[in-house]
């Protein structure tokens, strides 16, 4: 429960014209409901919001199908806890002068700590060969987990093998995995890491050993938590590993916006792709996006978005060839999250790439997706208690 003071200020804060409500114990989005025209009152000692609905189904397969409400619905109001899931301290070690900027990730970590209260942190969990092999062969998972690889596969990975590379590995998509189930509870959850869209079924690539969306993505359908899920990768490079994997798989969308002369330098076919011109800059690279994503929720209805928030397309980027600004990568979040609330889509964050020429602007970048998905979750997460249907 809030204060009489939260109930009032999460009214102002966040959008005003509607709420989220979910019915309690619910994992299906079939129960989510778009209401309008809320009011607050005080009960007893219960805070509630009285509320005059329009009950709308939508975010699952059943959309068409739209149901009224009777005048008033009573909630329960809790803003949940954002929770971030970290893996940064499952060490993995590097030679020194690597370019990989691994420090980041404490960093962001750090940052959240200070200044976003909101968030509350969990450790990542250990994930499954079971698990990793919803997505990979496993023959891979154990030349991988065994130190087996050859020099050469080891190279395109871009890390040298240690036990520490696989268990952080591991942990990193157990990340993703509890963003996903914390999402369908709170709206958001974030994977203070992961991201690593370059590695393939059978073959790690560009810093990417496992592919942590498309595992979470198959592990909450087989939960059943989830009929159908997309994958919105908004980093600088394709997600040519996720696309790989799920390119026969009708049940998961794969959308990718990137850099057309980024690597990787063979794209593979993600079921939409966006490749935007060097020095691509904030008005053109929106206009894109928005495009994008009425292309997707034309062509597909999911009940989970998972988020690869990338912070390379940053002007500041060693590596990504894009110009965008830190206002232009707040307004490419917000769109993303927008689309999901107009949903009531829960949404799983992961960090992905940034590999700024001073890593506080990547940092920033990270830290400033956190900040705006937090926001999100305090519009959903609503528990219905009461109905007068
Ligand atoms: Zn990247």
């Amino acid at each position: 429960m809030i204060s009489w003071k939260e109930v009032l200020r999460l009214k102002k804060e966040t959008h005003p014209d509607f709420i989220f409500v979910r019915r309690n114990n619910s994992h299906f989005m079939d129960f989510f409901w778009r209401v309008n025209n809320f009011c607050c009152e005080a009960q007893n000692s219960e805070i509630r919001l009285k509320i005059n609905c329009i009950g709308e189904r939508s975010g699952s397969a059943k959309r068409s199908g739209t149901r009224m409400l009777n005048s008033t619905t009573f909630l329960q109001v809790h803003t949940p806890p954002v929770k971030a899931f970290y893996s940064d301290h499952f060490v993995l070690p590097l030679p020194q002068g690597h370019r990989f900027p691994m420090q980041k990730y404490r960093m962001l970590r750090d940052g959240v700590a200070a200044e976003l209260p909101r968030v509350s942190f969990e450790e990542a969990p250990y994930t499954t060969d079971g698990v990793l092999a919803l997505a990979h062969h496993p023959l891979y998972i154990e030349r991988v987990s065994h130190g087996l690889l050859s020099d050469k596969e080891q190279k395109a990975i871009g890390f040298p093998w240690t036990p520490q590379m696989v268990e952080r590995s591991r942990r990193s998509s157990g990340a993703t995995i509890s963003a996903c189930r914390a999402a369908f509870d709170s709206g958001v959850a974030v994977n203070l890491a992961g991201g690593t869209h370059h590695a393939y079924a059978d073959h790690g690539e560009g810093f990417c050993i496992f592919n942590d969306a498309a595992i979470a993505a198959r592990l909450m359908q087989a939960e059943r938590r989830a009929r159908r899920v997309a994958v919105i990768d908004l980093d600088v490079h394709q997600g040519n590993g996720t696309a790989a994997i799920l390119a026969n798989d009708d049940s998961v969308f794969t959308f990718s916006v990137h850099g057309q002369n980024n690597y990787p330098f063979a794209k593979e076919t993600s079921d939409l792709d966006i490749a935007l011109p060097d020095g691509v800059e904030d008005d053109e690279y929106l206009a894109s996006l928005k495009e994008g994503l009425d292309t997707l929720f034309s062509r597909f209805a999911p009940d989970l978005l998972i988020y690869l928030a990338g912070a390379d397309p940053h002007e500041g980027d060693r590596l990504g060839k894009m110009k965008l600004t830190l206002a232009g990568l707040a307004a490419r979040d917000r769109m993303v999250f927008d689309r999901a609330r107009e949903r009531g889509l829960p949404v799983a964050v992961a960090m992905a790439g940034g590999y700024g020429k001073n890593i506080q602007d990547t940092v920033a970048v990270h830290l400033q997706t956190i900040a705006i998905a937090s926001t999100y979750a305090g519009t959903a997460g609503l528990e219905q208690t009461a109905s007068a249907e």
